[in-house]
């Protein structure tokens, strides 16, 4: 478990994050800041790859195809942390569905 502040997190686990892969850039901002663990950077998956449109593929590519991924989107408590801190605005939250 993270050391970080998680006293703005005191909602229920039923929210996810979801980035825009166009706009990520890897900065990790929500790495440092998700008290969960929620992201890690990873290398851009084929199929997100293939989805990117115009300034996105551009963006990745001088990025190194690096993006951030939720891989323990199931730990997301809804804080909104990420949302605030992500610098390219590419983060957003949606109720997760029950099952
Ligand atoms: S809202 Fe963002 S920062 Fe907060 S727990 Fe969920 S993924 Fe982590």
């Amino acid at each position: 478990m993270s050391e970080r502040d998680r006293s703005a997190c005191h909602d229920e686990a039923r929210w996810e994050p979801v980035i825009d892969r166009n706009r990520c850039e890897a900065k990790a901002d929500c790495v440092a800041v998700c008290p969960y663990d929620v992201f890690a950077i990873e290398r851009l998956r084929p199929e997100d790859k293939a989805a990117l449109r115009g300034l996105g593929r551009v963006k990745a590519f001088f990025h190194g195809y690096q993006q951030a991924y939720a891989v323990r989107a199931d730990a997301c408590h809804g804080c909104g942390l990420c949302v605030k801190a992500c610098p390219e605005k590419a983060i957003k939250l949606r109720a997760r569905t029950p099952g």
